[in-house]
């Protein structure tokens, strides 16, 4: 994350502190523009390009690769400049912003031409029109289709933080209480790209989680004039009607409001109300358990591998972004919960209709970015015809979900509001249509984009602009015709606008009378000699006139459409989320469906019963490569807490631990589960700890790290929650680890009474199931064939008789020297403790000390000499079967003898 160091904005204020006089006027507004903004990069516009100097250069050439030049001199030194042209400066803005970067974007207000009428030495007046950073991003070309894009701010008021965040690409605004415990929790499941600060106190909790932070305590806001930012957004004279906030709410909203009207200039996207987001109506997942769980992004920081990327199968980038926001806080109101599944089960049973939806949503362009584009006046034609589409496809979808069905599915409670929200906005629809053309331009500049026969008015000029061509087609006939020269032609250029062009050798004759008094002289070349004339000079101002008043009446046109379409935002808002939800659903049955999903029933009790249970990722990953996924059963509930889980290295236990986990995330966010059935009790927190890496940044070793991340576990979970913990306590001294795991699987399944699921490879611990009722021991199964270990990947009763690691060392390609020491250490440690001399007195690593296994290895050694090499070789000849006793003895004489040599 690039943030501006006190280092650089204390080289930039030096600069900046410059005399004026030392400067060109250019310089002068430059260095004005960016003392105003110190905290961003200036893109400072200079006709074509956007032009950044002096430090800006250095991290905008790091990032960019691009080349540095210079322009001139301040203070006596060269001042270093780079630049990107304006046609492509969205992808490099794209990468500053994704680099961590703001810009701060500089437009030249006026016509250059106008800046000469004050004098050849004046400036063009210049200022920063927007200012764009992480969180405000609105234009496609910056933006992830499927992937929201969160502005998110921190209010702290005494005891009270709030934190509120808006998608500003759709005008979404939400706010929440927060405290200092679950604000990770809460920041982690919103995912923001930038968050404001008010106090310092939280800017190390963002850093931590890599977060772009924008401190905006010097504004000086608070809570009242935060309120009075927040009336000023929505036109209110009173937030009653929006509901009850707190100080911190207001703060944190205000401050979010502030901000974005500051980078946008005072600009505000159609805002929808705020609503305010029920702690207690969504599952509690930390940070450490939606990386560990890799729900939408694998640990790696791919989206493929994710739990998103393989349940996704929406149509649409507003669909997408939705589902992610399910899965980012699934349910716990049995409601919503059960609500969501009546809709996936009816479009799961009626697959045509389905299959009709999703072809009706795949035409369905992005409302909300669009609408949010229009209202900053950033919008073009192309918004305007993808608000028109939509609003097809939306008629389209509403009319399949109401004609007659054979379903025999009771109606969805949620069906007739999502028709509801769907219908309606035909005229609106029929009216854009008719008004664009069919093949758009990107900007309104040009023109070009409102359809021919809409508007009279403009059609008259754009006649009389298209004919002008043929008027002067028809000038240059009579002109021919009247000077008899054939070769005479009327042309066009940037200098003299329309003109007569006459070849050198046939001119003389215009330039006497009587053609002198219609053909007026204005240029002789070596090979051409121009004229102009009254007549053509006027028909010439005919069709400049009318092209630049039919751009102009596109762009009267283009208002009035703009208009009609944010008169009717909050509508359109609605039509777009009714959009994006059916898409989630239409997406959900559809995996149900090809992924052989079941309805899980879902209610308050404290139950887990999965029967033939899936891990989603793995099985799509093996099932990719014709390998079959091995489905196992979970029980816990009220008798029978906490599973021990033991069993061999790779037999499948962390795979086991998170398919149940995923079931629990899939279930209560309204999908199917991948099981064959699944009885689930409404899950509050759900924790996961699998694996481990070290937090070098924060000072952490991996064994800390663990032990972190247990303790939040073990401080939070209750009997509503779920809980997997793989491995705990490996990262340290054998009895240690084995001591930490079995007071924590107590703690566990005594004091929190949560559901939970425990791997572990220290099978000492089964012996807590003769203490604990409510813990019970269950394995994986493998089988060893032929000397190798074959892995069922099936959970059974029990314990595991051992953990097979020297097995799958050597499936892994160790050395075959020391996979052999490994056995050996191993059954002289085995020995050890079968013989009574383990336990508490005698732990392993005395026990390997009083063993002489450092001193003697038993196993081949490397080879010491060409004796042992030749007598080695000797031996891989024999075969023992073709041989008989006499020749075997002589054999081994052979052998002894080439070994005393
Ligand atoms: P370790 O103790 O070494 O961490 P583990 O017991 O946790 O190993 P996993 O990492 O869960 O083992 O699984 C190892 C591999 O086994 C997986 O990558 C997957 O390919 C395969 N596997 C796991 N479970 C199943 C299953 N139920 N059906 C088929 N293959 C499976």
């Amino acid at each position: 994350m690039a943030r501006l160091s006190t280092t650089a904005k204390t080289a930039i204020m030096a600069t900046l502190k410059q005399k004026p006089a030392a400067t060109t006027p250019m310089m002068a507004q430059y260095l004005t523009l960016k003392q105003a903004h110190l905290d961003y990069l200036l893109f400072y516009r200079m006709g074509d390009f956007y032009e950044l100097f002096f430090d800006d250069t250095k991290q905008a050439a790091k990032t960019l690769d691009i080349t540095l030049t210079k322009r001139g001199q301040h203070g006596g030194k060269d001042i270093p400049m780079c630049g990107v042209p304006v046609h492509a400066a969205d992808s490099y803005l794209a990468r500053l912003i994704k680099a961590g970067h703001k810009v701060a974007i500089c437009e030249q207000m006026e016509d250059p031409a106008e800046a000469k009428k004050r004098g050849s030495k004046s400036v063009v007046a210049r200022d920063v029109v927007r200012l764009v950073t992480p969180g405000t991003l609105t234009e496609d070309t910056l933006l992830e289709a499927r992937q929201a894009n969160v502005l998110a701010s921190i209010g702290h008021v005494h005891d009270t933080l709030s934190l509120a965040w808006m998608d500003m690409s759709v005008g979404q605004l939400t706010v929440m209480a927060s405290t200092s415990e679950r604000l990770a929790a809460d920041i982690s499941r919103i995912t923001p790209s930038e968050v404001l600060i008010h106090a310092a106190d939280t800017e190390q909790l963002c850093a931590d989680l890599g977060i772009v932070v924008s401190s905006r305590a010097a504004r000086g806001l608070n809570s009242r004039r935060a309120e009075q930012a927040i009336k000023d957004a929505y036109g209110v004279a009173t937030l009653d009607s929006f509901g009850r906030f707190t100080k911190a709410d207001m703060l944190s909203l205000g401050v979010l409001i502030d901000y974005v009207r500051d980078t946008q200039k005072g600009a505000l996207p159609v805002l929808q109300p705020p609503q305010r987001d029920d702690v207690a109506s969504h599952m509690l997942i930390d940070p450490a358990t939606r990386r560990s769980l890799e729900l939408t992004y694998t640990q790696s920081g791919n989206r493929q591998g994710s739990l998103l990327a393989a349940i996704d199968k929406t149509m649409t980038g507003a669909g997408g972004r939705l589902l992610a926001r399910w899965l980012a806080a699934p349910s716990c109101v049995l409601e919503t919960i059960q609500a969501r599944q009546d809709m996936v089960s009816l479009l799961h049973e009626a697959a045509h209709m389905r299959a009709d939806l999703r072809t009706a949503l795949r035409a369905a362009p992005d409302i909300e970015r669009a609408l949010t584009r229009l209202s900053l006046g950033r919008g073009g034609p192309r918004d305007l015809s993808a608000i028109a589409h939509a609003l097809k496809a939306a008629a389209q979808v509403a009319a399949l979900l109401s004609a007659p069905r054979d379903v025999l599915l009771h109606e969805p409670a949620l069906l007739p509001g999502l028709i509801g929200a769907l219908r309606g906005h035909a005229d609106l629809a029929d009216q854009l249509s008719a008004a664009l053309a069919a093949e758009l331009p990107l900007i309104t500049r040009d023109g070009g984009y409102i359809a021919r026969g809409f508007d009279v008015e403009l059609d008259t000029f754009l006649s009389l602009r298209d004919e002008g061509r043929r008027h002067i087609t028809a000038l240059e006939a009579q002109y021919k015709a009247d000077t008899d020269i054939a070769s005479l032609k009327i042309k066009h250029n940037g200098v003299l606008g329309y003109h007569i062009d006459v070849p050198a050798k046939a001119a003389d004759p215009m330039l006497l009378a009587p053609l002198n008094e219609t053909f007026i002289h204005r240029q002789t070349m070596a090979s051409a000699v121009r004229f102009s004339s009254q007549e053509l000079a006027e028909l010439a101002g005919k069709i400049s006139r009318a092209g630049a008043e039919a751009i102009a009446r596109e762009l009267d046109l283009f208002e009035d459409l703009r208009g009609m379409v944010l008169a009717r935002a909050v509508q359109l808002q609605g039509c777009a989320q009714a959009l994006a939800t059916l898409d989630v659903f239409a997406g959900l049955a559809e995996l149900a469906d090809v992924s052989r999903y079941c309805r899980p029933v879902v209610d308050e009790s404290l139950d887990f019963l999965v029967e033939k249970g899936r891990h989603p990722v793995v099985e799509a990953a093996l099932n990719a490569e014709n390998t079959e996924f091995i489905p196992n059963e979970c029980g816990l509930g009220a008798g029978q807490r906490l599973w021990l889980l033991t069993g061999p290295n790779m037999a499948g236990k962390s795979t086991f631990l998170r398919q149940n986990a995923l079931i629990v995330l899939l279930a209560q966010l309204g999908s199917f589960v991948p099981a064959q059935s699944a009885h689930i009790g409404i899950v509050d927190k759900l924790f996961s700890r699998v694996g481990a890496s070290d937090d070098l940044a924060r000072g952490r070793s991996t064994f800390m790290v663990e032990m972190v991340e247990t303790a939040t576990i073990l401080n939070q979970a209750g009997p509503k929650s779920f809980v997997i913990l793989d491995e705990i306590g490996r990262g340290t001294a054998t009895y240690d680890g084995l001591s930490i795991a079995w007071a924590t699987a107590e703690h566990l399944a005594r004091t929190c009474q949560a559901r939970g699921l425990f791997a572990t490879h220290y099978h000492e611990m089964t012996a807590l199931t003769a203490q604990h009722e409510d813990i019970a021991a269950f394995s994986m199964q493998v089988r060893e064939w032929q000397g190798e270990l074959v892995f069922l990947h099936e959970v059974a009763p029990g314990a595991a008789d051992r953990s097979y690691g020297v097995q799958v060392a050597k499936l892994a390609g160790m050395p075959a020297t020391v996979v052999e020491r490994a056995r050996d250490i191993l059954s002289r440690l085995e020995q050890q403790a079968r013989s009574g001399q383990s336990g508490p007195s005698a732990a392993p690593e005395k026990v390997l000390a009083d063993l002489p296994l450092f001193t003697a290895p038993s196993v081949a050694a490397p080879l010491q000499n060409s004796a042992e090499h030749a007598a080695c070789s000797a031996l891989g000849e024999i075969e023992p079967d073709a041989l008989s006793p006499r020749e075997a003895l002589e054999v081994l004489y052979k052998l002894k003898a080439m070994l005393d040599d």
